[in-house]
């Protein structure tokens, strides 16, 4: 031992009296060697609490590690913070007993030093990657608050630091991200992680800038709290919007061909009818045969833009409860005659009272697209089969959580192989001919569902027939009673009712005028809205019926100052489906809108509801 260059000692007796080689008494330092042959503890008074009960233990025989003890030591003239681990071996006497204690010290200096260095660089790293990131980081309490943030959220923000921790975090969150921020914090505080959710958060001048965000809880869940990370996907979203647009371009481009087609085919049909009404005008049985005609095909126009409408999203969505009963009632005649006399159509009842949140147009265009798709995938006849039943969705699946209503159409044709219902809701597919389809029902379907907070879905593809289920979040309704589309002449009379009828169209004010005339009404037409409003004054009507794209003042313009002349007049906008936006901005949601095309039993309908008779 004492020629050993490794620090070592014996501590000998109940006295514990110290032996030590030259390694150790450069540990002593100034107590050396005052120290040598002295009691440990009377040198070591400092350590007698830590280490006296070790030593008792190894005297009854215990022998005894130690890591990395923290000494000063004065070894080289100066203090300087040692670290030794200790190993203690008992040292046995002839009876059986302890005589003494022997130990080997070990230096760990260096590699303590080393170990801290490594840390402190990896910190350093660490705070160096949190300064400098462009992304968010943050660490949010449960409660609603940040509790530490790097400096890039002052930077993005164009707020300073307190103000951003001073103020619960959902006060920096754009108002329509708040509903899925409160999801996620859920979904943290059940201990799982959330990645990829979008919330925008807004700058100080109110500048909302879109991060994607992943977010993990603490791990210790009594801390309450979870770790965040942000990206600013500005770019990205500008990105992506270019690539939709591009698709969009090349759809449309895919489209014309088959529209062109269509619409060539309907406008064949109407001109050929009227051609043939005007060659030989005096048959009436004849005549309103063509018409009627003319007017399917017509109809086939309407629906196929106002589906082009639907798809540029150009057509505003109207979301209102809904009710089913009336809507399925007044689609009835629709559905029998779209499915054709080979399909038997078998209708649920609904009950009453049970109501979706849609627009009622679109729903009922979905339907028919469904209808139209089973009679062309039953060309030999089968079954239409329209059922409505409510349904609790769990908080697992999507869209939300709530009650909805699904409105399942099934049929029993050709039903649709595994890749065809893969792709039979993007736009523009379809596996027929050209001429034949568009391949805009089941994305229009899908469009309408999902606008209305519902989803659209394909239940059952093979191996015959097809089930389409759209479900649409519920709402109870009071049953209204179902409009009666079958209504011939008309149903009120409205004598002594003048309309005034402002359109630049001649074309369309007489068919106006002879609608209105036809309805029971007295009529007063005008050409623009100066001569309007003059007869707004002489002929003092009783509702008045404006187009809304007129070259001079338009229909909105001609009603604010109508309205400021005549407060309680009813004013009906002719329009068509793109112009209903610039209407409501100028005349508040209340305005009373006829989509063009519309025919007169559109007109008394739209015209009865203004006067109050319907
Ligand atoms: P389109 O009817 O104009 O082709 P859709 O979007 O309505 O366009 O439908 C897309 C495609 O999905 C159809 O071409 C057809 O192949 C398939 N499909 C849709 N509904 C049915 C159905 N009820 N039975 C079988 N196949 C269908
Ligand atoms: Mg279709």
């Amino acid at each position: 031992m004492m020629n050993s260059g490794q620090p070592m000692f014996i501590a000998w007796g109940p006295q514990r009296i110290l032996l030590y080689n030259d390694g150790y008494s450069a540990m002593l330092g100034p107590r050396h060697p005052a120290a040598y042959a002295r009691p440990f503890f009377e040198t070591w008074p400092e350590v007698r609490d830590s280490v006296g009960s070790l030593m008792d233990r190894v005297f009854e025989g215990e022998p005894i590690h130690m890591d990395d003890l923290t000494l000063t030591l004065h070894r080289n003239g100066y203090p300087e913070e040692t670290h030794f681990s200790f190993s203690y071996t008992p040292v046995p006497d002839e009876g059986g007993g302890v005589a003494g204690l022997f130990c080997a010290c070990t230096e760990t200096t260096g590699q303590v030093t080393i170990q801290r260095r490594q840390v402190a660089e990896a910190k350093r790293e660490r705070d160096r990657l949190f300064e400098m990131s462009r992304d968010l980081f943050g660490v949010a309490t449960f409660d609603g608050y940040l509790t530490s943030i790097n400096p890039a959220w002052s930077r993005q923000l164009g707020r300073s630091e307190t103000e951003i921790m001073a103020r619960p975090f959902s006060d920096i969150i754009h108002p329509d991200d708040l509903a899925a921020t409160g999801d996620v914090v859920a979904t943290l505080r059940e201990g799982k992680a959330v990645h990829q959710f979008h919330v925008r958060l807004l700058k100080a001048d109110g500048t909302p800038i879109a991060y994607a965000w992943s977010a993990v809880p603490e791990a210790d869940v009594a801390s309450w709290s979870f770790y965040t990370v942000g990206r600013d996907i500005t770019e990205d979203l500008r990105r992506e919007e270019i690539v939709r647009q591009g698709h969009k371009m090349e759809a449309v481009g895919q489209l014309t061909g088959g529209l062109a087609h269509d619409f060539n085919n309907l406008l064949q049909a109407a001109h050929g009818s009227l051609d043939l009404i005007l060659r030989r005008p005096d048959d009436p049985e004849r005549v309103a045969r063509l018409a009627r005609n003319g007017l399917q095909a017509t109809e086939r126009g309407a629906k196929l833009t106002a589906q082009l409408l639907a798809f540029s999203r150009a057509q505003k969505l109207e979301l209102r409860p809904t009710d089913m009963t009336g809507l399925i009632a007044g689609m009835n005649e629709i559905l029998l005659s779209s499915a054709g006399p080979l399909v038997r159509v078998a209708v649920d009842e609904v009950r009453p009272g049970l109501g979706v949140m849609a627009d009622p147009t679109q729903l009922e265009m979905a339907l028919l697209n469904l209808a139209i798709n089973a009679r062309d995938a039953m060309p030999e006849g089968g079954d239409l089969t329209i059922e409505i039943a409510e349904r609790m969705v769990d908080a697992e699946s999507r869209p939300s959580a709530g009650a909805y209503v699904e409105i399942s159409v099934s049929d029993t044709g050709t039903g649709m192989p595994a890749d065809v219902a893969a792709r039979a809701f993007e736009p523009f597919f379809t596996t027929k001919g050209v001429g034949k389809g568009t391949g805009l029902g089941l994305s229009q379907v899908y469009a309408m569902a999902s606008q209305a907070g519902g989803t659209a879905r394909i239940e059952r593809h093979l191996p015959r027939g097809t089930t389409i289920v759209i479900s649409l979040p519920l709402v109870r309704t009071a049953p209204e009673a179902a409009p009666d589309h079958a209504a011939t002449g008309p149903s009120v009379t409205y004598e002594a009712r003048k309309v005034l009828v402002i359109d630049d169209d001649p074309d369309v004010r007489r068919f106006l005028s002879a609608s209105l005339e036809s309805l029971g009404f007295d009529v007063v037409v005008a050409e623009d809205g100066e001569r309007g409003l003059a007869a707004l004054e002489s002929a003092e009507p009783d509702l008045l019926l404006v187009d809304y794209a007129m070259p001079g003042m338009n229909g909105a313009q001609v009603a604010a100052l109508a309205r400021a002349r005549r407060p309680r007049l009813p004013i009906v906008f002719a329009s068509g489906y793109s112009e209903t936006a610039a209407i409501e901005e100028a005349v508040g949601p209340t305005a009373v809108l006829l989509r063009k095309p519309f025919g007169v039993s559109d007109l008394e309908a739209v015209l009865g509801d203004a006067l109050g008779t319907r």
